[in-house]
């Protein structure tokens, strides 16, 4: 199916006719290498003692993966992007690299967040070999701020030491492509000054796939506690968008819901399609058609549906950053 062909159902679906059984094969697919993390960062479920809990720690495997990538094909993906992020550090698979090399080989373009500590010189040219990828990656203009948040002392200059390789590999190697994001704004900083901050710890000229932001923090499923107006309830997108898949195949509700907290089927045991239209999944996208989030494990702490910012609703916005992942 050609791109836009399939945003044009997308959005008739999404904004038109609100169905729930859909013609068209996920747009986004997200898929996790692991759930097991070398950190437990104050923002994420990861720095949750009960989250473990929650989800046993577990790998995904090279068989599962190569049959994923079978069944995203069968199901006619239009998007090239595949992400390997949902809960959990990549490198703590053995296998992430090989990953990388699956995704490119089976023509997708893989990117992923890391939180860039386990990587050293080695495996960023082992990463490199493997093919064309977008490593997202938080990093701080601070050095207290960002190991307190992160709770770990040196991992700062061990991971601006890795980002600097990355950057100087960069320029001959043009598959590297980074998002570099400021995290200090969680302690209260403002974004922008920080950002610039940040931005004087690398050099100047760099690829322009080279990219600097801060990060937008969202609530986690209700990990965090966000502000949020009740009485303004929007239509959230992603059941008509993204399928996320844990590493055991299980799809859950999207890449927020890092703790499985609604579980909608399996595409280890199932096609794609059956998965995407099965009563579970119809049954999760009518619960927010009918505004009631709360019947859904996932969404019933979730800030989206009440996100205060305009922008982010609209269809050029919406349109831009779909097109852009
Ligand atoms: S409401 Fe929140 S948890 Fe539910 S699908 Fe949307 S983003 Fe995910």
């Amino acid at each position: 199916m050609h791109k836009f062909v399939h945003l044009f159902k997308l959005g008739w679906a999404y904004k038109i006719t609100k169905a729930v059984t859909l013609s068209y094969p996920p747009y986004q697919y997200t898929i996790e290498p692991t759930n097991q993390c070398n950190l437990g960062c104050d923002f994420c479920p990861q720095s949750d003692p009960e989250h473990e809990k929650l989800r046993p720690v577990g790998m995904l495997t090279s068989d599962n993966l190569q049959l994923f990538l079978e069944r995203a094909k069968e199901a006619g993906s239009s998007n090239r992007n595949l992400n390997f992020t949902l809960d959990g550090e990549p490198f703590l698979n053995k296998e992430f690299i090989s990953f990388i090399e699956m995704a490119n080989r089976a023509g997708f373009f893989p990117r992923f967040a890391t939180n860039g500590t386990m990587l050293d010189r080695d495996k960023i040219d082992r990463l490199i070999a493997a093919g064309p990828f977008l490593a997202s990656i938080d990093f701080s203009s601070d050095l207290e701020i960002f190991e307190a948040i992160r709770g770990k002392p040196g991992h700062f200059a061990k991971l601006h030491e890795n980002l600097l390789y990355l950057i100087e590999k960069s320029h001959t190697e043009p598959g590297v492509h980074l998002d570099i994001h400021d995290i200090t704004s969680y302690a209260g900083y403002d974004p922008d000054r920080s950002l610039d901050r940040m931005r004087v710890l690398f050099p100047v000229n760099i690829p322009s796939r080279i990219k600097f932001d801060y990060r937008k923090f969202h609530s986690f499923c209700g990990h965090l506690k966000a502000k949020s107006d009740k009485s303004s309830y929007r239509l959230c997108p992603y059941p008509w968008i993204q399928m996320a898949i844990a590493h055991n195949g299980d799809c859950v509700a999207c890449c927020r819901d890092t703790a499985g907290r609604s579980v909608l089927g399996n595409v280890f045991d199932d096609p794609i399609m059956t998965v995407w239209n099965n009563d579970k999944y119809r049954q999760f996208r009518q619960n927010l058609l009918d505004q009631r989030p709360n019947l859904n494990g996932a969404c019933k702490d979730c800030d989206l549906p009440y996100a205060d910012d305009p922008v982010r609703w609209k269809l050029k916005y919406m349109l831009h950053s779909l097109l852009g992942r």
